[in-house]
């Protein structure tokens, strides 16, 4: 097999040795019954990591999303988003597919909705008009390029959105990225929303899984729903043993991830044409155009993959690269590399 750069997300990340073992060894029970004590700890110690009552271990961070959908919205609410957003671009329609609900995506420049964006999207609160159930935000934003929320907009907007008796949801995915952009822990940049999804399963490294933060009533209402959506697991512990490693020891080995993606983007910076400021890269995802450069997106993840080099497209024009554990600051300047070979060839043809 040849050994991959794998570059296209920090979803590729495979369990370490210490989860393996932590798999192995894990105590289980039937979390159907609430009797799997590995589950209950990692439930338990989420809750107090973001300073809430009570999480829950759900397989999927679409799923984690769906549920909070759910319990916030009435069938026929709408749903504002970033148009980019994970919950209205990838995750099969199931809002409206499942939950009953629009999505009323806003556009914005930089993937940072602010309540200027947000509040001429909100409906008038007459009885002839579908009503606005929620407000989803992204943190860290994906699509956007790892983009931060800065917590004084994030705030802001659970503020006003409280005053008009909205909640807010916080996509939450890549949370732990975000705090370790701002110095700051992840209860601190969460304090405002009402429920939170984050995933176990990407920089943090384990296999599976992500957690949904909230309420006790709320958390209440999510395992109602997991089941529902067909989410109800058994002797699990053996995942989440690995999302406690994930967990607690993970998220300090993220800024290494971030300096990773920090010198990828400032070599990128220096190939002539690229469109890719070093500075918007906040945290592990770079997100670049590519148009000046004479090459669509998918031509250059082809020849990067003739290079070993795994990336993928976004769209015709732009490019994503994700860092995370299993790439190296070595196999970083392979890639980099790779594309400055790659744009030479192609400024000689
Ligand atoms: C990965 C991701 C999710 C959840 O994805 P799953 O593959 O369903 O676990 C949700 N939101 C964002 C922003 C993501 O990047």
């Amino acid at each position: 097999m040849p050994e991959w750069i794998d570059l296209r997300s920090d979803t590729v990340t495979k369990p370490t040795l210490e989860m393996r073992r932590a798999m192995a060894e894990a105590e289980v029970g039937d979390d159907v019954y609430g009797e799997d004590p590995t589950v209950n700890r990692l439930e338990q110690r989420a809750a107090e990591i973001f300073q809430r009552e009570a999480a829950l271990f759900v397989p999927t961070g679409s799923m984690g999303n769906l549920i909070c959908i759910r319990i916030h919205c009435d069938h026929g609410n709408e749903v504002i988003c970033e148009s980019r957003g994970h919950i209205f671009n990838f995750e099969m329609a199931s809002m409206s597919a499942i939950a009953g609900c629009v999505a009323r995506p806003v556009e914005t420049t930089d993937g940072v909705l602010t309540w200027k964006h947000i509040e001429p999207a909100i409906r008038p609160k007459v009885y002839y008009r579908a009503q606005t159930g929620l407000i989803s935000l992204e943190n860290t934003h994906n699509i956007a390029g790892g983009r931060v929320l800065p917590t004084a907009v994030q705030d802001e907007i659970c503020d006003r959105a409280h005053d008009r008796g909205i909640p807010v949801h916080l996509d939450a995915a890549r949370i732990f990225n975000a705090a370790t952009y701002l110095g700051k822990s992840v209860a601190d940049i969460t304090r405002k929303v009402d429920s939170l999804m984050f995933c176990l399963s990407k920089g943090l490294g384990a296999p599976v899984g992500s957690m949904v933060v909230g309420s006790r009533a709320f958390i209440e209402k999510a395992r109602v729903f997991r089941k529902m959506f067909g989410g109800g697991m058994r002797q699990v512990g053996v995942l989440a043993a690995a999302g406690l490693v994930a967990l607690e020891k993970h998220p300090p080995l993220l800024a290494r991830d971030h300096a990773k993606a920090r010198r990828l983007a400032e070599a990128l910076a220096e190939i002539p044409d690229m469109r890719l400021q070093p500075n918007d890269v906040q945290t592990n995802i770079l997100v670049f155009d590519v148009p000046g450069t004479g090459m669509s997106a998918p031509e250059l993840s082809a020849k990067l993959k003739e290079r070993g080099v795994l990336a993928n497209a976004v769209d015709p024009k732009q490019m994503r690269m994700v860092t995370h554990y299993d790439v190296s600051e070595e196999e970083i300047e392979r890639a980099i590399r790779a594309a400055q070979e790659i744009f030479a060839a192609a400024r000689k043809n």
